[in-house]
C-alpha cells in the first residue's frame, strides 16, 4: 500500500465518520504529512478540517493554538467533544492507556470517556486518530475503532532521502552510480524512514561519503530491525535444489514458478503465485525445500516464528502478525517462511483464548487472499489436521503438497546427496565409493526411514570410521542403518492418519516415477491412491 493508498483508505474513513481510526506504526511524522496532504486534497475530503496533535507533554496543539490544560487525557477528550471545528485530532501514544505498556493497565476512565463520547464524534465532523509504535485495542471499543496500516517506505521514497543526504555532502565524498543508488534504495526496503536514515547516516560516518560499501551497513541494520520485530528473521543459506533428494514433483511445481513476478510474466498474463503449503511427516525435507527456494529464486528468505506470535499481552499477537507482513511486504520480492503454520492457529477451535488466534488468523487470510505485493508464502505443517478449512481452500495456497516417507528411489537419492556433502574432500581416503549401486543397496536396507534419520546414519558412520582412523566403508553405513530404529516404526497410526489426511487435500511431492520405481521391492502395497492416481508407498513395520 503506497501513500495515496493510505491517503484514499483515510479520506474513506473520514468522510464514512468513523469516530476512531488507529495507525500502528513508529512513524508520526511521516503519517502527520500524509494527513496534512488528505486533509488539503479537496478531492479526497471536500470540507475543511483543522489538524490538532496531543501529546501528554504538550496537550493539544494545532498550527496556531495550544489548548490549554489539555496535557491530562481526559481533559483532552473532553476538550474535543465540546469543540466546535470540524477536525482531525492526533493523539500519540495513546496504547499506554490501553493497557499496551510492559507495566501499565488499560486505564478505564480514559477508555470509558472515549467510549462516551462516541455519539457526539458520530454527529459530528470530528475524527480521532491513534498513532502509536503498538497495536493495542481496548475489548470494549474494538467496535469502533478502525485499524488503517501505514506503508513502510516505497523504493522510490528511499531514493529521494538518498538524494537529499547527497545534497548535504561534498560532491567528492560521493560515489554512486543511478544502479548504485537503485540497489541502495532496494536494499533499505523494509526499514522505516527514520531507521533509513540511520543506517544511512552510519554509512556516511564510517565512509567519510557514500558509496556502494554502504550496502553491507545498510543489510546489518535491516537484519537489526528484522530481528526486532521479534517474530521475523533473515534465513541465510547455502542450500540448493541439489542438497534436497527426491520430491521431484515439488521441486518441478516451484522451479516453473520462478521468475513469475517479473514484468515478462505479467505480459505473458500470468497470476502472480500466492504462495505453497507443504504438509507431511517431520524430517522428510520440508523446512529443506523452504531453505533451499532462496536459492532457487534468487529471493530473501523471511522466518515467521508462528510460536512468537502469541506470545505476549493481549493485542500484541495481532499487532505481530500485521507487523510480520508489513516487513516482508517491504523487502518484496521475498519469501515469507511461515514454519509450523499449525502452532498459530491450532487455538481457533478450542477457542480459549479469547478471540485472539481468531483475529490473528483473518488477518492472516485476508492478506493471503488479498495480497498484491510479490511475497510467496510457504507455509510448511507437520500436523495439519488441526488446520482450520478456510486456511486449506482454494485462493488461499496455489497448492497443497504432502511429503510422505520417501520411496526407496529417494532414499537412494538423499543417501548420494548426503555422502556426497560429507565426502567431498578429496584429501581423505574412503573406502567406498558413491555408486548408484551402492546407494540403491542402502536405500533397500533403510525402508521406513526418513531424511532427517538417513543424514544422521552418515554422519554416525562418519564417526565410526574416524574414530577407527580409516576412510568410511560401506559396513560402517549398514552398522549405522541396523543402530537406528526410524520413528516411523512407532508411528505407524499417525502416518496413516496423515495420509489419509492428504488423500483428498494434496499433491504428493514424489514424482511419479519415484513412486513406481519402489514397487518391485515388494513394499508397495499402496494404501491409497490420491486424487492425482498417484499411490503413496507403504513401509515395512
Ligand atoms: P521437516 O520435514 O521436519 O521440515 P527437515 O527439512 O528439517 O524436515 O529435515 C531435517 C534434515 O534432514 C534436513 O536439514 C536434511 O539435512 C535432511 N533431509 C530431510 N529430508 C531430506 C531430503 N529429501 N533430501 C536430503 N536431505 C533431507
Amino acid at each position: 500500500m503506497n501513500a495515496t493508498k493510505f491517503m484514499q483508505d483515510f479520506a474513506n474513513f473520514v468522510n464514512a465518520g468513523f469516530p476512531y481510526i488507529y495507525i500502528p506504526s513508529y512513524e508520526e511524522e511521516r503519517i502527520t504529512n500524509a494527513i496534512k496532504n488528505t486533509i488539503s486534497n479537496k478531492d479526497l475530503i471536500k470540507i475543511d478540517r483543522k489538524l490538532y496533535a496531543w501529546t501528554q507533554t504538550d496537550g493539544l496543539v494545532s498550527d496556531d493554538t495550544k489548548v490549554r490544560d489539555t496535557s491530562n487525557p481526559i481533559n483532552a477528550i473532553e476538550s474535543v467533544a465540546k469543540s466546535n471545528e470540524d477536525a482531525i485530532y492526533i493523539f500519540k501514544d495513546f496504547h499506554i492507556y490501553f493497557g499496551g505498556d510492559r507495566n501499565s493497565r488499560p486505564d478505564y476512565a480514559v477508555i470509558r470517556k472515549l467510549r462516551d463520547i462516541i455519539p457526539t464524534l458520530k454527529s459530528s465532523r470530528k475524527t480521532i486518530v491513534f498513532i502509536s509504535s503498538k497495536l493495542v485495542i481496548p475489548c470494549d471499543m474494538e467496535k469502533e475503532i478502525s485499524i488503517l496500516d501505514f506503508s513502510l517506505p516505497n523504493e522510490d521514497e528511499i531514493r529521494t532521502l538518498i538524494n537529499e543526504l547527497i545534497d548535504g555532502l561534498n560532491p567528492e565524498n560521493v560515489s554512486l552510480t543511478e544502479d548504485d543508488k537503485t540497489l541502495l534504495s532496494r536494499s533499505a526496503l523494509g526499514l522505516t524512514m527514520q531507521e533509513a536514515e540511520n543506517a544511512f547516516c552510519r554509512a556516511i560516518v564510517n565512509l567519510k561519503g557514500l558509496n556502494k560499501n554502504a550496502l553491507s551497513i545498510i543489510h546489518e541494520e535491516k537484519n537489526q530491525v528484522v530481528k526486532k520485530t521479534g517474530v521475523l528473521e533473515f534465513v541465510k543459506s547455502d542450500l540448493d535444489i541439489n542438497d534436497i533428494g527426491g520430491l521431484e514433483n515439488l521441486k518441478k511445481w516451484l522451479i516453473r514458478r520462478n521468475n513469475s513476478w517479473s514484468e515478462k510474466a505479467k505480459e505473458y498474463n500470468l497470476p502472480a503465485p500466492k504462495g505453497v503449503l507443504i504438509t507431511g511427516i517431520p524430517g522428510c525435507g520440508k523446512s529443506l525445500t523452504a531453505k533451499a527456494m532462496s536459492a532457487i529464486w534468487g529471493l530473501p528468505l523471511l522466518k515467521l516464528d508462528m510460536g512468537k506470535i502469541f506470545g505476549g499481552i493481549v493485542g500484541s499477537s495481532e499487532e505481530n502478525m500485521r507487523k510480520a507482513i508489513a516487513t516482508a511486504e517491504a523487502v518484496a520480492p521475498s519469501i515469507l517462511w511461515v514454519d509450523e503454520i499449525e502452532k498459530g492457529f491450532s487455538g481457533l477451535k478450542s477457542g480459549g483464548d479469547s478471540g485472539t488466534s481468531a483475529r490473528v488468523f483473518g488477518t492472516f487470510l485476508t492478506w493471503m487472499q488479498e495480497k498484491t505485493a510479490p511475497v510467496f508464502v510457504i507455509a510448511t505443517a507437520n500436523d495439519i489436521s488441526s488446520l482450520p478449512p478456510e486456511l486449506l481452500r482454494k485462493g488461499r495456497f496455489d497448492e497443497i503438497f504432502f511429503v510422505d516417507l520417501p520411496t526407496s528411489k529417494e532414499r537412494e537419492k538423499i543417501f548420494s546427496v548426503h555422502l556426497k556433502k560429507r565426502m567431498k574432500n578429496s584429501n581423505i581416503h574412503h573406502e567406498i565409493e558413491i555408486t548408484d549401486e551402492i546407494c540403491r543397496e542402502l536405500a533397500n536396507e533403510s525402508i521406513g526411514y526418513v531424511g532427517a534419520e538417513i543424514e544422521q546414519i552418515v554422519i554416525a558412520s562418519m564417526y565410526e570410521a574416524f574414530y577407527a582412523d580409516r576412510g568410511l566403508r560401506k559396513d560402517d553405513i549398514l552398522k549405522s542403518i541396523r543402530e537406528t530404529v526410524p520413528l516411523s516404526s512407532t508411528q505407524r497410526e499417525q502416518i496413516l492418519a496423515l495420509r489419509e489426511w492428504a488423500k483428498e487435500r494434496a499433491v504428493l511431492a514424489t514424482a511419479v516415477e519415484d513412486r513406481e520405481s519402489a514397487a518391485p521391492d515388494g513394499n508397495d502395497d499402496g494404501d491409497f491412491v490420491n486424487h492425482q492416481g498417484g499411490r503413496i508407498v507403504d513401509f515395512d513395520l
